[in-house]
């Protein structure tokens, strides 16, 4: 009654003032430039107003109701969507084989010591023989759409069968651990979150991604199937907030930005907080890596790949998201580094850029699977 009625009726009951064409422009334009001025003064906080849309957006009246009410019958219909299925794989040979697929988050190859940065964010990969890296580009610049893309066989519209799906349903062993989301439906039996890969982890570095690597090893040793995908989904280098993303330990890099506000940071302190969750990511691949070395029974593979790049203030830019077109290559220049067990890497032309379309042809690949929807030309293994 007295938000909505009793308003409504002043707004019925009200005169309207019918005024001239040029005054009404007038009185828009002014309106604009001031929301304008609002927008601009209060800039600093477009971070914190772009972490927080989707509550917000879900706050906002009348919004709420009016938008949502039709988002929400839009989800329930996706959620029922069905994947169309690619036709069926043979596995092709009982050699025992791993790959680990590790799905970087927000990690832009420009950080990598790797790739030619300057500050050494790979001490441990560069030393580690049989690792190579690749120059790639991501298909997008935010998570759904380039997990979607490391996963499916050809970047299209349509929601084919995903990697995992595929794999589990044609006789693979495949475990997803995530402490990250956004991926496209996943139906296997070992789907981990991070609540799930909490439970029986121990120690403070639980909190971090190194939880995605408990118990791996013991979970590969007790599978009976002799073709294993193990896909890690990490969320290290997401910001804001890149100091929280890695043990104090692995603060090698200082002074670092500890604010949500990126803006308010000296921009040596925010990449300097970045790069050390490169640096974090590099102790994770290692660690995979050493895992994989002491499964002796089994030939492996380590794939690393990220989603998207990031934008760390250049050209006053932060996070990631801009469309593909307009967005700078920071936000797409992705790291793709591999290790396999066996130097079983074919010779790739190094001028050549790698996509994420790439993964899935290599992972059928490596693991020895027969698939009329497999393509030669996106493997990168002999
Ligand atoms: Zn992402």
């Amino acid at each position: 009654m007295l938000l909505g009625v009793i308003p409504a009726v002043i707004i019925i009951k009200a005169q309207i003032a019918h005024v001239t064409f040029k005054r009404f422009l007038v009185i828009t334009l002014a309106s604009l430039l001031f929301m304008l001025t609002v927008a601009f003064a209060n800039s600093p906080n477009w971070l914190w107003v772009d972490k927080n849309s989707k509550v917000l957006g879900g706050l906002a009246m009348p919004w709420s109701y009016t938008v949502n009410l039709s988002l929400f019958f839009v989800h329930k219909q996706q959620e029922n969507e069905k994947e169309i299925l690619l036709p069926d794989a043979t596995i092709k040979d009982d050699q025992k084989s791993i790959v680990v697929l590790v799905i970087g988050e927000s990690a832009r190859s420009e950080n990598f010591s790797l790739y030619g940065y300057s500050k050494n964010t790979n001490p441990l990969l560069s030393k580690t023989p049989g690792v190579f890296h690749f120059n790639a580009t991501s298909c997008a610049t935010y998570t759904t759409a380039g997990v979607k893309c490391i996963l499916e066989a050809k970047n299209t519209g349509e929601l084919y069968e995903i990697l995992p799906n595929y794999l589990y349903r044609n006789g693979v062993e495949v475990v997803w651990r995530t402490t990250n989301w956004g991926e496209p439906p996943v139906h296997i039996k070992n789907y981990l979150n991070k609540e799930a890969l909490m439970k029986d982890c121990k120690g403070d570095r639980c909190d971090y991604d190194e939880v995605l690597l408990n118990n791996l090893k013991e979970q590969i040793a007790a599978s009976t199937k002799n073709k294993i995908l193990i896909i890690l989904h990490t969320s290290t280098s997401h910001g804001p907030e890149y100091s929280k993303k890695y043990p104090p330990q692995f603060e090698t890099f200082k002074p670092v930005c500890n604010s949500v506000e990126l803006a308010k940071c000296s921009n040596t302190e925010l990449v300097n907080a970045y790069d050390n969750t490169i640096g974090y990511t590099d102790y994770i691949l290692y660690n995979v890596i050493e895992d994989l070395k002491q499964l002796k029974e089994y030939k492996s593979a380590m794939i690393f790949v990220s989603d998207h790049g990031e934008s760390l203030g250049e050209k006053n830019l932060y996070m990631h998201g801009l469309p593909l077109s307009l967005a700078p290559k920071q936000q797409y220049d992705i790291p793709f580094i591999v290790w396999t067990s066996d130097n079983s890497l074919k010779q790739l032309k190094t001028e050549n850029s790698l996509s994420q379309d790439y993964v899935f042809h290599s992972v059928l690949n490596f693991l020895g699977i027969q698939s009329p929807v497999y393509n030669e030309e996106l493997n990168i293994f002999k």
